[in-house]
């Protein structure tokens, strides 16, 4: 199979930037006033942006415009993948949504490649424009909750942890994923997988009615009533047709006193942990979430595990697992107690930008036997390399009740996620470890459906993207003909319009 390529370039941008920096050394104005823009255009060419029009754009906002001159500049358009190093020609960072609207229109009259900037955790870096624009809506983070309706108004550049520190301590929720400081406007606009998932639907599932920019600069009310088909097709489409301004949540009462455990077993026994992770799968509630897999960490240790999150008590998650873990023998790590919701949440975040790179492939598995644990289990113990992983994360629950076509993601009878993931440190090491992602999935997706979950893809090929939406994928080639005919927000997994300019 054809991988995609990764991290592409598309201008010679170090000498781009050189001759820029240049021209404002030399000036008393303030540095974007005098940069002579060079930019690459949605379309692929280089276009200059004057500095009247910069000028302009500037007093137009009240946030700011950020040039590679700016001295904040490299801080601004750092994305959590340090693998990623797009060079945007400039960053509009948003504090309204009159400065999206400024931002959009500005994009579009002067055809600039744009990208919209949430938490900046899409692992291809699709909110940062290399070469182009980059509308970072991520100060624009308002989250109101009315409890008694047990609905969440949430902005669409805040983060997960603003939805979560507003809602939880009122003892409400909606799905939400695993690290906090992951982008609401990304997570909810692709699937929204996480630790309420199984037991709430995923994000898209809960999302009640959407406020979305399209790009007339319009904000268009979008529900089961208005706008339905922006309504369907956001709902798991990503940033294809519009930018999200705020998204109506459905929350639902919880008890944040939850539990989390994890067994780590010998390599040896990697076929018996996957079997057994497979069988609990069939006979868990949708309060529990299981995960696993192998993992080779930092020391090149190689291990085999089974973990979960469950919804309710360490004592009902016992009764849950019983003694069907018995067989394995004696875990070499145990891990297992209860956590406060919200303290789990934020768990996982490490920094806010990871000092690691990441690259991953996932797929999903829609059934499972003994053949699929024993080929993963066998790939898995014989490729080994510090910092990898092949991850095996239970999905279905209540997402798997919502029809295939009644969202535009299509892939409701997932039962397991396998994603390989791998992370370094040293930029030399990116080749090794991106073939090392890319062979082993070579083998391992073909025991998958095909389909994938748009937010865990690098750059996919048409043919990929036709995969993950499946028999959806024409009703959003339509929508994009009707909301964005010239591909003006590409910067994503992206649906080509049938008409494109
Ligand atoms: C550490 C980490 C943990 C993760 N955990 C989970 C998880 O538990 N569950 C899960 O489902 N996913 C998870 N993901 C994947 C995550 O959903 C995607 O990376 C997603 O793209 C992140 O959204 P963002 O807003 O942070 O990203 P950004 O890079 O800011 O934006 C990504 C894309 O989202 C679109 N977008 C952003 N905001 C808007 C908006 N308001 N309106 C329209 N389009 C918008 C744009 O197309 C943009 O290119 C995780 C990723 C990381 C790096």
């Amino acid at each position: 199979m054809k991988q995609p390529t990764q991290l592409r370039y598309p201008l010679a941008r170090r000498s781009l930037l050189r001759g820029v920096i240049g021209v404002t050394a030399a000036t008393v104005l303030p540095s974007w006033q005098s940069y002579a823009g060079e930019a690459l255009a949605g379309t692929g060419e280089r276009i200059i942006l004057g500095d009247a029009d910069l000028l302009a754009l500037q007093n137009s906002i009240s946030g700011s415009v950020i040039l590679p001159t700016s001295s904040n500049y490299h801080d601004a358009r750092k994305l959590w993948n340090p693998a990623i190093d797009h060079l945007p020609a400039l960053i509009v960072k948003c504090e309204s949504l009159e400065d999206v609207q400024a931002a959009l229109q500005f994009g579009q009259s002067h055809n600039v490649l744009t990208a919209i900037r949430c938490g900046g955790h899409n692992y291809g870096g699709t909110g940062m424009a290399d070469g182009g624009m980059t509308v970072d809506i991520s100060a624009i983070n308002r989250v109101e909750v009315d409890a008694s309706k047990k609905v969440a108004l949430v902005s669409g550049g805040s983060l997960l942890q603003n939805l979560d520190r507003a809602t939880v301590p009122l003892g409400l929720a909606t799905t939400a994923g695993v690290v906090s400081h992951t982008g609401v406007g990304g997570l909810a606009t692709g699937l929204g997988q996480g630790r309420m998932a199984r037991k709430l639907g995923y994000t898209i599932d809960n999302i009640r009615g959407l406020q979305v920019m399209t790009l007339d600069g319009k904000i268009q009310r979008a529900n089961a009533e208005e706008n339905s088909d922006l309504y369907w097709g956001v709902r798991g489409g990503g940033g294809n047709f519009g930018i999200v301004t705020e998204f109506e949540l459905q929350l639902h009462e919880i008890d944040p006193n939850v539990m989390t455990f994890s067994y780590t077993y010998p390599i040896a026994k990697a076929a018996d942990v996957i079997k057994t992770l497979f069988e609990l799968g069939e006979h868990v509630p949708n309060e529990m979430s299981l995960g696993g897999g192998i993992s080779t960490n930092g020391e090149g240790k190689t291990t085999a595990s089974i973990s979960a999150t469950h919804i309710g008590s360490p004592e009902s998650a016992n009764k849950i697992i019983g003694k069907r873990l018995d067989h394995l023998g004696e875990p070499i790590g145990t891990r297992f107690g209860g956590i406060d919701y919200l303290r789990l949440q934020g768990i996982a975040d490490g920094t806010l930008l990871s000092t690691r790179s990441v690259y991953s492939k996932s797929g999903f598995f829609n059934h499972v036997d003994d053949r699929i644990a024993e080929s993963i289990a066998e790939y898995g113990s014989k490729h080994t390399m510090p910092g990898t992983q092949i991850r095996i994360s239970q999905q279905g629950g209540l997402g798997n009740t919502v029809a295939r076509y009644a969202t535009a993601f299509p892939h409701r009878d997932t039962i397991f996620q396998c994603t390989v993931d791998v992370n370094w440190t040293d930029p030399k090491d990116a080749p090794k470890y991106q073939k090392f992602t890319n062979d082993a999935w070579d083998e391992l997706w073909p025991l998958t459906t095909g389909g994938f979950y748009i937010n865990t893809a690098i750059d996919p090929s048409e043919i990929e993207v036709r995969r993950a939406y499946a028999e959806n994928y024409e009703r959003l080639v339509e929508l994009k003909n009707k909301y964005d005919p010239s591909n003006f927000l590409k910067l994503n997994v992206n649906i080509k319009p049938s008409r494109a300019t």
